[in-house]
């Protein structure tokens, strides 16, 4: 696999370090979350009809969401390249605030039924990719087709009665607030963490990229960085993930929950988060009869 460190080195003293080797062990744990959804997305016999809505939809999102989670934890192993995972993560929490709204999981929705909802963040994709094309270099033709599906999205969503006009990312600020409340920990800083990243990535973020006046190439990511990048990567794709299992596979559903909270709960992860790994202190591991036991 190409690597950034084969081009560029990485600083010698990382290399080696316990706290990288211990922060790397935790992303190879996180990389395996999304394996329970291949059991119920991708399989010979879906357990649902993926070609009816609201599933249609859903698969759409958890498979963009799945890209995004697997594309930031790799770039997490990089202290460089970490902060490249800034928009992955958004991506992850636009998916996560739609599937939320479209499962019935937001409170206050008048709609009642899944497939109603699907409507809503359909609108939104439609009318976006219409700006998008408008503003490039689309053909007539290509236009005319746009107008078609935003007027097909909008008769099946005017058919539900619903007046929200589309719910795209200018919804996923609030759905995160709701959908948050009364938590504590790294979920509670979610609302947080996408306004911050939407900062980012509209300029913010560059002077976060900035060295030092000593000529490194890029600025380090911190260990609490990239650990509240990573825990954010973990609750916006495994909760939802947990939800869709839920519908068919309880099994699959408690065992995604339960691995992604024993990671989000590790002494390792804590010390990511609070500072410890930066400040070189190494959290004590539990002793276990067997060091591969996952559990
Ligand atoms: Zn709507």
């Amino acid at each position: 696999m190409a690597r950034y460190e084969s081009w560029v080195p990485p600083p010698p003293v990382e290399a080696v370090s316990q706290e990288e080797e211990l922060f790397t062990e935790l992303l190879d744990r996180g990389i395996r979350t999304p394996e329970t959804m291949r059991s119920f997305f991708d399989t010979d016999r879906p357990p649902i009809a993926e070609e009816e809505q609201p599933f249609r939809t859903l698969r759409e999102l958890e498979i963009a969401a799945r890209c995004d989670f697997l594309s930031g934890v790799l770039l997490l192993g990089s202290s460089v390249l970490a902060w490249g995972a800034e928009r992955h993560v958004l991506g992850v929490l636009e998916a996560f605030s739609h599937m939320a709204w479209i499962l019935g999981q937001v409170p206050g929705t008048t709609l009642e039924d899944a497939s109603a909802r699907a409507t809503c963040v359909d609108l939104d994709r439609a009318l976006a990719q219409r700006v998008a094309w408008r503003g490039g270099r689309a053909g007539a033709e290509a236009v005319s087709r746009f107008d078609e599906a935003v007027a097909l999205a909008t008769q099946a969503h005017d058919a539900t009665s619903c007046t929200c006009g589309g719910r795209g990312r200018a919804s996923v600020q609030a759905t995160l607030r709701a959908l948050t409340d009364g938590e504590d920990g790294s979920l509670a800083t979610l609302p947080d963490v996408w306004t911050v990243l939407q900062a980012s990535a509209a300029g913010d973020g560059a002077q976060r990229l900035m060295p030092g006046l000593d000529g490194d190439d890029l600025a380090y990511a911190p260990y609490t960085h990239r650990a509240l990048m990573f825990a954010s990567l973990l609750h916006g794709y495994s909760i939802p993930a947990v939800w869709l299992l839920s519908i068919d596979q309880a099994s699959h559903a408690d065992m995604t929950g339960h691995v992604t909270t024993k990671m989000l709960e590790s002494a390792e992860m804590q010390a990511a988060l609070n500072g410890d790994l930066d400040a070189g202190r190494i959290p004590v591991r539990p002793e276990s009869p067997d060091p591969d036991d996952d559990d």
